[in-house]
């Protein structure tokens, strides 16, 4: 068959061209092979499938040489191509190739043999394997990056001594509450405190004690707090924490139970340790300067006041531009009995809280928000007043209770109009001073006063 292959004299001499019998045996080897595999031609032919190929890739020359029989018998033209099968060189390496062939048919289109070339692709697959590699390593070093950039990230966040959160984080901690407090009308509050005569700590007992006891301070505190609240390093020993969902009175209750706990037990080698707290709710329309600025002032007034105290509510400078308005709870509102005052309070911080985003940020979503939250809480203290009434035995019960019912009707459908959008300030203000607090809370309310003994007889 050399005759028949001589057409291909030109060919890559990098390349084998061989030809094949139908029953697989080969008629014709180009010398290459001998520089390809290490075989003389005479050689090389007179091995099986086996001993050419891994037994990875001798069944699929097997499988295309009998599709190949198959193609003839039916007359079909040979098409085979395998890429990427595994010669065995003589000397027991092995070499990548791909495999073509084809078939020689003579003039009047019989079936002669098959024509094949074999190619070296041992190169290409070197260059696969480096690319590989090469994509490995560069994905592990990504990693190695990406991980290094987050620990960056955590130690530029963080105060290296205590693990708090550090100055930095709090501030744009503070500045996302402040979006989510504006946009929901939610409370916002925040607490300071400063170890009370931590010079003395230093310089009694070492700079490291010292060390020691902020450590110690922030485990207390990190103990006690909510998974929502932010605990950090504001300056040397004063340390901020920011509360969302929290309202003034909360977060004092929680500043004088961390005061209490921070008190109460020994440090190791420090002894007893005492601390003063500022708190102050956020208020609408203040800059996270402004309210650093109040709850410092609130510190300073309790150092001022002798130390291990906590002061709540500065006062707000008024701002020039911002209108506030505010119902003022008063002592005389108080009935006597404690659930039912505190609950009145919280309605009014409730009530301020809806006044607050309908001035500031009176979308038909953030109104609605206040307004579920103050009905919430509404449909509940009438409830629990309406519960403490009958035990009391309070006469006008009935009519009691049939007032709540309109008042939280009339609610419901104010908030109907809110959600549309429709709700005009000034009704709002109307509902809300006039019929909730002048008309109930300060006429009907005052009604059931002498049945809790309160301080306040209404001639107050
Ligand atoms: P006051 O009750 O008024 O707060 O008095 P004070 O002594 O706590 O306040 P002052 O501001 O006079 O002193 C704070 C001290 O805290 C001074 C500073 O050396 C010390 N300090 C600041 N940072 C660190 C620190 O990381 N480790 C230690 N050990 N001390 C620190
Ligand atoms: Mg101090
Ligand atoms: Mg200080």
């Amino acid at each position: 068959m050399l005759e028949n292959a001589s057409f291909l004299s030109g060919t890559n001499s990098l390349d084998i061209i061989w030809t094949m019998g139908l029953g697989g045996n080969l008629t014709y080897l180009s010398p290459s092979v001998e520089r390809f595999l290490g075989y003389p031609p005479e050689e090389f032919m007179r091995l099986s499938f086996e001993e050419m190929f891994t037994p990875a890739s001798y069944p699929i020359v097997a499988e295309g040489l009998t599709r190949a029989q198959a193609s003839v018998q039916a007359g079909l033209p040979i098409d085979f191509t395998a890429v990427e099968l595994e010669h065995r060189r003589k000397d027991g390496s092995l070499i990548w190739i791909e495999m073509t062939a084809t078939g020689m048919y003579d003039q009047q289109g019989t079936f002669l043999e098959i024509l094949g070339i074999t190619r070296d692709i041992s190169a290409r697959k070197q260059n696969e394997h480096e690319l590989e590699q090469a994509r490995v390593a560069t994905a592990a070093a990504n990693q190695a990056l990406q991980a290094a950039n987050e620990e960056l990230q955590t130690l530029a966040s963080t105060d290296a001594l205590t693990g708090v959160w550090n100055r930095r984080h709090f501030e744009q901690a503070a500045n996302a509450a402040i979006a989510q407090a504006r946009r929901y009308g939610e409370p916002l509050s925040l607490i300071l405190f400063d170890i009370d005569h931590f010079k003395a700590i230093n310089d009694r007992y070492g700079h490291q004690t010292g060390d020691l006891v902020l450590i110690e301070v922030t485990r207390r505190v990190g103990r006690s707090l909510r998974a929502a609240d932010v605990l950090a390093r504001w300056g040397g020993e004063e340390f901020m924490v920011l509360m969302p969902h929290c309202g003034e009175r909360e977060a004092a209750e929680l500043a004088e139970k961390l005061r209490g706990l921070l008190a109460s037990a020994a440090f190791p080698g420090a002894g007893r340790v005492t601390s003063s707290f500022g708190v102050a709710e956020w208020a609408c329309a203040e800059t996270v300067d402004a309210w650093t600025k109040r709850v410092d002032d609130a510190l300073y007034q309790a150092k001022e006041g002798g130390r291990n105290r906590v002061v709540a509510g500065a006062a707000k400078e008024p701002a020039q531009s911002t209108v506030s308005l505010n119902l003022i709870w008063r002592e005389i509102y108080a009935c006597g009995e404690p659930a039912i005052d505190d609950e009145h309070r919280e309605l009014f911080q409730l009530a301020n809280r809806l006044l607050r985003v309908a001035i500031a940020e009176p979308s038909p979503e953030s109104l609605s928000g206040a307004w579920g939250i103050l009905l919430a809480h509404t449909v509940e203290h009438f409830a629990h007043e309406e519960e403490i009434l009958r035990n009391r035995g309070y006469p006008e019960l009935e009519r009691h209770t049939g007032l709540h019912r309109n008042l939280v009707a009339r609610a419901l459908e104010l908030r109907g109009q809110v959600e549309q959008g429709g709700c005009d300030f000034g009704l709002l203000v109307d509902f809300l001073v006039r019929e909730v607090v002048a008309r109930h809370l300060l006429e009907e309310d005052r009604a059931f006063f002498p049945l809790f003994a309160g301080k306040h007889d209404g001639a107050d």
